[in-house]
């Protein structure tokens, strides 16, 4: 076993101490720790695993004393970080008094532009990136330490300190592609500070996945021209630099990540002050690149146009993006228990007791002990309603959708005469069979589309046969199985977050007749 293997596993298990007790799981053996640090830490643990995170300060020519706060809370708000500060001496001190145990973090994040550091510390740091730890770069960190060659490495693309082509390219975005440029230049310029759109140019990446292919962010300086050996570097996402603003005319690189040995490193050139902090473009990819920085994975829920707009910047408080985080009512990392004693049926087989039908003219009834809709030519959306409504909750229910048909659950949706003459509208489970978009959200009548960001089509669906959906809402985060396999997570603080539910049966025209069928229909309520 080599003494690295052994200092990850020494690392996993503490890890584990921290996470569990965190948890409050209590204690368990020592072989089981030991079998536990061998597997996956994150497998084990399911999605909730909570990471150590040393930000290091101290110099800066920005305001870092103003800004190391609002990094630590944009990621303690998402409960998947424990967050310790580093501040080195000032400029000019005794920089052998700083050496933090980078080997006691999952991830190191610089909002640092000053004197070297010692040779031992930044051969300890190197140790740390290249044996596998995480490193987030945050704006004018990537203007730090030009002479250090494993620095520029880790960052890939670095600016000002007298970088130029002997740094490495420009990296640029043209035609479509990625292109290195080799003319001479300087490293590191901006224009004016401004709000910009930037634009994914990997959707696929875990950090990308799951949020808006573009999106505004707040006033902040647009980094351009930024060199460096951009190897083993992937540029996620652009900003277009324009020259009125005083830019390039370039795609310049925004959001980068960068494999340095068996270490992630995510490069984010955002976030020049309080005001660029408070965008949630600088917010959410800082809390999902340094989730991924830290274990390779993003498990933070899924973001919508609500909450990173194509149209405006979005601002925030760090605070205000709390989501609900598991407690004791609720694990959000385990798929909620349907076989618990505490739910309530919605349905007793034999009546449509506590229903009523709300818009369309579908026909429900009682089949079989099932709830049975029947499309009916020419009806607009159908849907049979609870009387009473529901906040937070778990839900579960079994379907059969006929392939023909539409279908989907209403949640905390509403029926109001002022909106839109009683039109049903509010969040929508979609149903359909496979391949399709069956567990996604779709935001029914409300002007929004899909709320889920992205609607990757899954055979989840067992077409013909009955399939179980289960759904969680709790404050602005909705959660999604079908037949035990996860297929939404959303943070969608824009929706209700009360009302009724409701069972679709969607508009066929002329087709049809078509039918969907519900039984064991139960719901468990989170007070
Ligand atoms: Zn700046």
């Amino acid at each position: 076993m080599t003494a690295l293997i052994k200092l990850r596993i020494v690392q996993e298990v503490g890890r584990l101490v921290r996470v569990r007790s965190w948890r409050n799981h209590g204690w368990i053996t020592c072989l089981q720790f030991f079998i536990l640090a061998l597997a996956s830490t994150a497998a084990a643990l399911g999605d909730e695993a909570v990471y150590q995170v040393l930000i290091i300060d101290g110099q800066n020519n920005h305001r870092w004393q103003e800004t190391t706060p609002l990094i630590k809370a944009t990621l303690e708000t998402t409960g998947r970080f424990h967050v310790d500060v580093a501040t080195t001496p000032p400029q000019g001190g005794d920089m052998s008094t700083f050496a933090p145990d980078f080997s006691k973090y999952d991830v190191v994040v610089s909002n640092y532009n000053g004197d070297s550091w010692s040779e031992t510390t930044k051969a300890a740091f190197v140790d740390f990136v290249r044996g596998g730890g995480g490193f987030v770069s945050v704006h004018a960190a990537d203007n730090a330490f030009p002479d250090w060659p494993e620095y520029n490495e880790m960052i890939g693309l670095g600016g000002w300190g007298g970088r130029n082509e002997k740094f490495g390219p420009y990296v640029r975005y043209r035609d479509g592609k990625f292109v290195k440029d080799t003319s001479p230049g300087r490293g590191g310029s901006h224009g004016k500070r401004h709000p910009f759109l930037i634009i994914c140019r990997d959707v696929e990446h875990p950090i990308t996945r799951g949020i808006p292919t573009s999106f505004f962010q707040a006033e902040d300086e647009l980094y351009a021209q930024l060199r460096g050996p951009a190897a083993n570097m992937d540029v996620l996402a652009t900003a277009y630099s324009d020259p009125q603003t005083g830019g390039t005319g370039e795609h310049e690189p925004i959001l980068m990540t960068i494999h340095y040995g068996q270490g992630r490193v995510f490069h984010t050139t955002l976030g020049h002050d309080t005001t660029a902090m408070r965008g949630a473009a600088f917010q959410i990819t800082l809390q999902r690149g340094t989730e991924w920085a830290a274990s390779g994975k993003v498990t933070q829920p899924a973001v919508t146009s609500a909450q990173l707009s194509d149209k405006e910047p979005i601002m925030h408080d760090p605070q205000e993006l709390k989501f609900p985080q598991s407690n004791d009512a609720v694990d959000f990392g385990a798929i909620p228990d349907i076989n618990a004693g505490d739910w309530v049926a919605l349905f007793d087989g034999e009546s449509l007791s506590g229903w009523v039908q709300r818009n369309g003219t579908a026909k429900y009834a009682v089949a079989e002990g099932t709830i049975r809709g029947v499309t009916e030519k020419g009806s607009p959306n159908s849907f049979l309603c609870t009387e009473r409504d529901y906040s937070d909750f778990e839900l579960t229910f079994e379907v059969k959708v006929d392939d023909e048909l539409n279908s989907g659950c209403q949640i905390r949706s509403k029926s109001l005469p002022e909106y839109n003459n009683g039109r049903v509208h509010g969040p929508q489970v979609e149903i359909e069979a496979s391949p399709g978009e069956a567990g996604y959200i779709y935001g029914e009548a409300t002007g929004r589309g899909w709320l889920s960001p992205h609607q990757r089509p899954t055979k989840v669906m067992k077409n013909g046969q009955w399939n179980r959906f289960v759904i969680r809402a709790v404050g602005p985060r909705i959660q999604t199985w079908i037949n035990g396999q996860k297929i939404e997570d959303l943070f969608d603080p824009t929706s209700y977050q009360e009302g009724f539910i409701g069972l679709q049966v969607h508009g066929v025209g002329n087709r049809g007749p078509f039918e969907v069928r519900w039984r064991d229909i139960r719901v468990r309520e989170i007070k």
